[in-house]
């Protein structure tokens, strides 16, 4: 029998910790991976898995607190679920790995495990029970639903979307802000000290009007966005000093700082779709004479495009606008009736997708060529 691990305590609100890993979480921040309990779980308690990224499973506790669970952390290279996921660090292999090593199995009575629905991308859960006879299922998108959760057992519609709430969109603004401000900042007060504060202040007001506005703005705007700082960079200036370098920089600088902050806007939020296969205009598809009514496919979409259709045993795509291709649907769905497929009709199959852990949120460097 192994040794009872030790209770997830909850000195888990560091204020230093916190600060510095919601400034400068671009960097991974691993915590042991391993077997932790949270309250006083028993052998019927549920078990939840997430990755070893220090700020989640700190503020997975701090949701969890009052409950009684076991928390398995598997091993993700310290990155957050949703990048470890879709980047191929979290998948069924760190899952099944941590099911088999940690010893949760001596500890309790089913073999039921709660995966972060953010995890869908890169974790089969058909091939988690082949290959661990251990059954998954996605939980919420949000830590502080997972106490209803626990308590109902069911997922509601609110708790499958994903969202881009005001606090966390402060927090992406600190997450990009901050290193480019210290960069920036740091060379002006090499080069140039008096341009150091301002430069820092114009990062810092330029990461909070971008990751509160830009989703919400039209095609044109990095154009709109990177027009509008340089208006109001260079009036400031000018009412403030009739420095010409000054006004000069104040007119360069925020094109400069809105290319550096949007550059990956779109690993910034699951809301948002990559851009770089715009130009093969691959779209989720439905092939309905394969799908079976598993609604695997409605579990674990962050956008909530599909909707039941309970009579018929099938889903429709109700909401495919929506669609930010991270292919979770593709990976769970058994009757492979999802691919994604371009204009030209050109399809790449789920297995491609599964293989090669290939979403379509991001530039991945894998080859066009086996899907012509
Ligand atoms: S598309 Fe696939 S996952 Fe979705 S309901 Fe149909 S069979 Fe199930
Ligand atoms: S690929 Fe599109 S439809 Fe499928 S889960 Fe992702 S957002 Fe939803």
């Amino acid at each position: 029998m192994r040794e009872v691990p030790a209770v997830v305590k909850r000195p888990l609100v560091d204020p230093c910790k916190e600060v510095l890993q919601t400034a400068f979480r671009l960097l991974p921040w691993p915590t042991e991976a391993g077997l932790r309990r949270i309250g006083e779980p028993d052998e019927t308690s549920p078990v939840l898995l997430t990755g070893n990224y220090d700020l989640t499973v700190r503020r997975l506790a701090r949701a969890l607190d009052g409950c009684d669970a076991w928390l398995l952390v598997a091993p993700s290279r310290g990155i957050n679920v949703w990048c470890a996921a879709a980047g191929g660090h979290l998948s069924t292999h760190q899952v099944v790995t941590a099911l088999k090593t940690s010893g949760v199995a001596e500890f309790v009575n089913h073999r039921d495990v709660i995966l972060p629905q953010l995890a869908a991308t890169g974790v089969t859960v058909l091939e988690v029970f082949r290959r661990s006879h251990w059954k998954a299922r996605f939980g919420p998108v949000s830590a502080h639903d997972l106490p209803a959760y626990l308590e109902t057992g069911e997922k509601t519609d609110a708790m499958r979307r994903v969202r881009f709430p005001l606090s966390d969109r402060l927090q992406m603004a600190a997450q990009w802000g901050a290193p480019t401000a210290l960069v920036l900042g740091g060379l002006a007060l090499w080069l140039r000290p008096g341009f150091a504060l301002p430069l820092a202040l114009l990062v810092a007001a330029m990461s909070v009007a971008i990751f509160t506005l830009y989703d919400r703005m039209g095609n044109a705007r990095k154009l709109v966005f990177g027009i509008a700082s340089v208006a109001a960079a260079s009036s400031i200036t000018a009412l403030t000093s009739s420095d010409g370098v000054a006004l000069l920089t104040a007119a360069v600088a925020p094109v400069f700082i809105t290319m550096l902050l949007t550059f990956d806007y779109a690993g910034s939020t699951p809301l948002e779709g990559g851009s770089h296969f715009e130009e093969r205009k691959w779209r989720i598809t439905l092939d309905p004479d394969r799908c079976k009514g598993v609604y695997r496919c409605w579990e674990v979409c962050p956008e909530a495009c599909f909707e039941k259709l309970p009579n018929l045993r099938k889903v429709e795509l109700a909401h495919d606008d929506r669609c930010i291709r991270c292919g979770a649907c593709v990976v769970q769905c058994p009757q492979d009736a999802l691919f994604f497929q371009d204009a030209d009709g050109t399809r790449i199959e789920p297995d491609v997708i599964r293989k090669f852990k290939l979403n379509l949120l991001g530039e991945r460097k894998v080859s066009a060529a086996p899907f012509e």
